[in-house]
């Protein structure tokens, strides 16, 4: 058996000049599945991530019903469903105390009609096992790419800097998966259009365990809750502990004292039963998400391709991020792969990949954009927007808002 990839990359000997067919900057959900995808159909490729493990700060880790197919497609489903996970058939608010569903999932034509929770650091390691066991697949961590690569007018590959020097990765194609801050992207010139949110997020740190007595488990014990008053507050119940984010206008966090009082007031009011327990946070139990809804007009550049956040920085409403990440990753393997075992992937090639994905991309930032408006402004107080009072009145819309937050707009399968 191929021992964990979670050892194995570390030690490699670092090559100063490393050829390659494709590169990928970023080993988060986006460039994970693309480089197992890609050495699958026999595509070398080297994954290079800046980080030495995927353990970070939260940072999302809903994996979505049409996620989770993809996954069966991969033959991967039932090593994913062997690590600890938490089940969600729906998505539950209350608004100011009056319980309704926002989405459902258990009508979808899914293999699993649920979204499913799992630690982002769990479901990337899966990957990397997945990855290890390719021979073209190499995934090189604490290899942070610091510039480009250009040769003839165009992205030839990438330089990055590790602890044991410099490495300079040549390849037929780079791809840009580093995120919402993608260093690469900017290095080429293209600029994200869009901005801030109306919203910003506040994370607790501080973990409320639920055991014994959870502080506001609900009866059914659906995951996640949201209550909604003068803000948002969004409890994801993970079994052993609340994990905790307050939705705050756009630019009203400093982290000064009085911006932690004025948040415990908000807190209670929104979810009384919280009281105590947010009682207990100090400012540095705080972190702060700044919100970005944009995209790139143009994704790529000759001879590189940007997926996932790097192309389109999302809301986290919803928890699609890693979803639309994931797909990004599915459909450019999809259509690059034949044009890699010919040669260099022409602009032709790299724009078929934006094309395909723009459409869900506009359509997911739109419906974010709308959601940001109702969780933030009321037009009364505690009168509940239009969208929810449809929801609570015609059930079945709900199955509505369960396609599009679980499968999205054009799923993407491994075989088109
Ligand atoms: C607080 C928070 C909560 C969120 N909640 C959710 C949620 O509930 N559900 C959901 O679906 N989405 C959520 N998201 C969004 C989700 O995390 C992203 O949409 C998703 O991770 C995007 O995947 P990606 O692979 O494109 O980029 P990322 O996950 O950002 O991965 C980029 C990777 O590139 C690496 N990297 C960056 N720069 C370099 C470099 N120069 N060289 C090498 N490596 C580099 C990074 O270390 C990282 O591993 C949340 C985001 C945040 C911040």
């Amino acid at each position: 058996m191929v021992p964990s990839s979670r050892f194995r990359t570390e030690n490699l000997p670092m090559d100063t000049d490393l050829p390659t067919t494709c590169v990928i900057v970023g080993g988060g959900p986006a460039g994970m599945i693309a480089g197992l995808l890609l050495a699958r159909a026999g595509i070398e490729v080297v994954v290079l991530e800046k980080h030495r493990d995927f353990l970070r700060d939260f940072r999302g880790d809903t994996i979505h019903p049409a996620t989770q197919d993809l996954l069966a497609e991969m033959g991967l489903l039932d090593d994913f469903l062997a690590l600890p996970h938490a089940d969600m058939p729906r998505v539950r608010m209350s608004w100011w105390g009056q319980d309704l569903t926002l989405a459902d999932f258990t009508h979808l034509r899914t293999r699993r009609k649920v979204m499913t929770f799992m630690p982002q650091g769990d479901f990337l390691d899966l990957l990397a096992d997945a990855g290890a066991r390719e021979p073209q697949f190499r995934l090189i961590r604490r290899a942070e790419v610091v510039g480009l690569i250009q040769e003839d007018g165009r992205v030839a590959g990438v330089r990055a800097s590790t602890p044991t020097g410099e490495l300079s990765v040549r390849a037929r194609l780079v791809i840009a998966a580093d995120g919402r801050d993608s260093a690469v992207r900017d290095a080429t010139g293209l600029i994200p259009v869009g901005g801030a949110a109306a919203m910003d997020v506040l994370w607790f740190r501080r973990l409320f365990y639920t055991s014994p007595s959870p502080p506001d488990r609900q009866k059914s014990r659906s995951l996640p809750f949201f209550s909604v008053g003068e803000g948002l507050v969004i409890a994801i119940d993970r079994n052993e502990f609340l994990q905790i984010a307050h939705v705050i206008p756009a630019g009203s966090w400093r982290g000064e004292t009085r911006d932690l009082a004025a948040m415990r007031t908000r807190v209670a009011a929104i979810a009384p039963s919280l009281t105590p327990a947010v009682g207990a946070l100090e400012v540095g139990d705080m972190r702060l998400l700044r919100v970005r809804i944009q995209r790139l007009r143009r994704w790529f550049v000759p001879g590189l391709l940007c997926i996932g956040d790097a192309a389109h920085a999302m809301s986290p409403a919803g928890g699609v991020g890693i979803n639309l990440a994931i797909q990004d990753a599915v459909a450019a393997v999809r259509l690059l792969a034949p044009a890699l075992r010919r040669g260099t992937p022409s602009v032709a090639d790299l724009r078929r990949v934006q094309q395909r994905r723009m459409f869900p991309t506009r359509v997911i930032q739109g419906t974010q954009r709308a959601m940001q408006r109702f969780l933030l402004t009321s037009p009364r107080p505690r009168r509940m927007p239009l969208t929810l009072r449809m929801l609570a009145r015609f059930p079945v819309l709900t199955r509505l808002t369960g396609r599009l937050i679980g499968v999205g707009p054009r799923p993407e399968h491994l075989d088109g």
